[in-house]
């Protein structure tokens, strides 16, 4: 048998003892190779996790970021971006509005704001919780005081991820950060007691093949409970303006070997595979993804949360993003989950 069609039925038998080499083999299925690959990695979603797709409700409340990294079009200096923050009140209110649309999880998530501080953002936190829903944050770097403050307002979960597990690219993608950091920030969420969120981009200028299997190897080794991947997306705001995007397929091979690898990690069709290709979302929840993100973020804002340029659904409202994702699982013949989604560990089990 060949490396692929060896790691493949080891990936059967034992996806825990997947090693380095499996991996690697995993991730370079080429076209003929790709349909066994992800019919495996929908049965092991469907066996481990059943049909239920759970929904995040995501919203984008603030685009302004003391970060520079070199991806993102949410930069601190890129001039062609029109700033906003949403106020607390207004926060809460889509928040409302998401929770009274039946979705059981709400995701915050913004720039590197300091305006949002410990007190404000522990006040939105403590207040959604009353609205019967888990909370995720995805606010960037905060000092390890803040996390535990925002944990013990009643966040859940927290979504940093690693962006590459290559620690030279992390460096220059990430000025001034390491990735040897972000680690340690990602081990200092699971020991406070939240549900951890890693993951990165596929297809970044610079990224490897070998670093993109340990992307999803240290993700296994932190034990995170999910991990977001999606393709990069070059924003002609940016350094890497002139960069070619991460593919569809590549991001969906990535995808199916991450469900190998981690067989219970909560792993969502990103909107940014929906941004590269309508097709995208649909894809990656037949090859092992099971969460799915609708933007409840209020129109007026969404065009300004210009990550990455051309981003899905910025012209809908929540009601008819929401929609179009439960029809999305309909047409699939899945199911939404009822409840607050957290990871099926027993330690989070609801
Ligand atoms: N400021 C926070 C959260 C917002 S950014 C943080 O950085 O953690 C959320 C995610 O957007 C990042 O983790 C990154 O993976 C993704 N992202 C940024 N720029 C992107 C691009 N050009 N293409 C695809 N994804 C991008
Ligand atoms: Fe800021 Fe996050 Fe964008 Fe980096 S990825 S510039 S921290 S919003």
């Amino acid at each position: 048998m060949d490396l692929f069609g060896e790691a493949l039925a080891k990936a059967e038998s034992d996806c825990r003892g997947l090693s380095f080499e499996d991996v690697t083999a995993l991730l370079g299925a080429g076209e003929v190779e790709r349909p066994r690959l992800y019919a495996l990695a929908d049965r092991v979603r469907s066996r481990r996790l059943g049909e239920e797709v759970h929904l995040r409700g995501i919203i984008e409340f603030s685009n302004y970021c003391t970060g520079t990294c070199l991806y993102c079009g949410l930069r601190s200096g890129g001039e062609r971006v029109h700033r906003y923050r949403m106020e607390p009140a207004e926060i809460l209110e889509a928040a409302g509005e998401a929770a009274g649309m039946g979705l059981k999880t709400i995701v915050l998530q913004s720039g590197e704001d300091p305006f949002y501080t410990v007190k404000i953002l522990s006040g939105v936190i403590s207040a959604i919780k009353k609205l019967d829903v888990a909370v995720t944050l995805s606010v960037g770097v905060r000092t390890p005081e803040e996390l535990r403050a925002f944990r013990e307002a009643g966040a859940d979960r927290y979504l940093l991820k690693h962006e590459t597990a290559d620690p030279a690219l992390f460096a220059r993608l990430r000025p001034g950060t390491t990735l040897a950091d972000r680690v340690g920030s990602l081990r200092l969420l699971k020991r406070l007691g939240y549900q951890a969120g890693s993951g990165g981009m596929v297809g970044l200028p610079g990224q490897t093949a070998p670093s993109v299997a340990r992307d999803l190897l240290l993700m296994r080794d932190l034990d995170v409970e999910m991990a977001g991947l999606g393709p990069f997306i070059p924003h002609p705001g940016t350094p890497l303006g002139g960069s070619p995007a991460g593919s569809l397929e590549m991001t969906l091979t990535v995808l199916a070997v991450a469900r190998l690898v981690m067989p219970e990690v909560h792993l969502p069709a990103t909107t940014a595979l929906g941004t590269i290709d309508p097709r995208g979302r649909g894809l990656a929840l037949r090859c092992g993804a099971n969460v799915i993100m609708p933007n409840v973020t209020p129109r007026r804002y969404r065009s300004h949360y210009s990550i990455y340029p051309g981003k899905t659904g910025v012209d809908r409202d929540p009601y008819a993003s929401v929609r179009e994702m439960r029809l999305l699982i309909e047409s699939l013949g899945r199911r939404e989950a009822a409840g607050y989604g957290h990871s099926p560990k027993k330690a989070y089990s609801e």
